[in-house]
């Protein structure tokens, strides 16, 4: 069983009444710990991470308003690739909840209580739903935000990330999005695309001026990926061919790179009882 099954298997036996449900962390070392995005609502203060059985030790939390991406570089992208790369994230689970406030929030409203703190509609982008990522609907909110984690070029094949929403009354998970599936695919279209990429791929990342943000993958379909990876590179090498070279990489290394791997505290609790949901 992975982390993830664990988790929703823990939670819904914990909700039907099973004192002993839970998880082993020592079972997980190589899943943990979790990296959560939620939203900033007071109410997952006290119900995080106890719900998903993770200890607090293993449970690295990022938090906005309404667990949202703007986009694959966003500054919360940013913080959930560090999460990963600096602090040994290993799955990322975007968890948004039932009553979500800034759901609801209409953009009338929006403006009428940013008014009220003294922010003027002149002061704001024109598009005010696209800049502050207002949603209609928590779960697409979820399903939307990990697509576009999993498109992003900072979080590498090797993460999972999953979409769930919890119930802010019962504790119930809902597993909206199974990063173990996506995790596949991309690993696939990665394989394919440094394959075909070959040395050039080193080449590129070895430019000391080189930007992560042009390593996004070229938008193909699975079956495509390699003839087009292959005219995507050359495209980036003549581009780049009047900056100075930097020095030639190994021959052999034709792998992506690979996070540096932070050793993990030892177990503190050998059994974590998940929070009862209240009556
Ligand atoms: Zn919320």
């Amino acid at each position: 069983m992975r982390l993830l099954e664990a988790i929703i298997d823990a939670n819904h036996r914990a909700l039907a009444g099973d004192t002993n449900a839970g998880l082993h962390p020592s079972e997980f070392a190589d899943e943990l710990p979790l990296v959560a995005l939620t939203c900033i609502d007071v109410r997952l203060n006290s119900i995080l991470p106890q719900v998903l059985g993770v200890p607090q030790e293993q449970f690295i939390w990022l938090r906005n308003a309404g667990n949202i991406i703007t986009g694959p570089q966003s500054s919360t992208m940013r913080s959930l690739s560090l999460a990963c790369a600096v602090k040994g994230g290993k799955e990322i689970a975007i968890i948004g909840h039932t009553d979500c406030q800034v759901g609801k929030t209409t953009t009338m409203q929006l403006l009428e209580r940013l008014r009220a703190i003294g922010v003027e509609r002149h002061m704001l982008p024109d598009n005010l739903n696209e800049f502050f990522g207002m949603f209609g609907s928590d779960r697409q909110n979820v399903i939307k935000g990990a697509d576009i984690a999993r498109q992003s070029p900072l979080i590498g094949p090797k993460i999972p990330i999953h979409g769930l929403l919890v119930d802010v009354e019962s504790g119930k998970l809902d597993w909206l999005v199974n990063g173990y599936q996506a995790a596949e695919t991309m690993t696939t279209r990665w394989n394919e695309f440094v394959k075909s990429a070959g040395q050039t791929v080193d080449k590129l990342k070895s430019l000391s001026d080189f930007d992560i943000g042009e390593m996004k993958f070229p938008d193909t379909k699975i079956g495509e990926t390699v003839t087009r990876a292959e005219d995507w590179v050359a495209q980036k090498v003549q581009k780049l061919e009047m900056k100075p070279a930097a020095a030639p990489e190994p021959a052999a290394q034709k792998t992506p790179p690979t996070p540096p791997r932070i050793p993990l505290p030892p177990p503190i609790r050998p059994k974590v009882h998940l929070r009862r949901a209240p009556k």
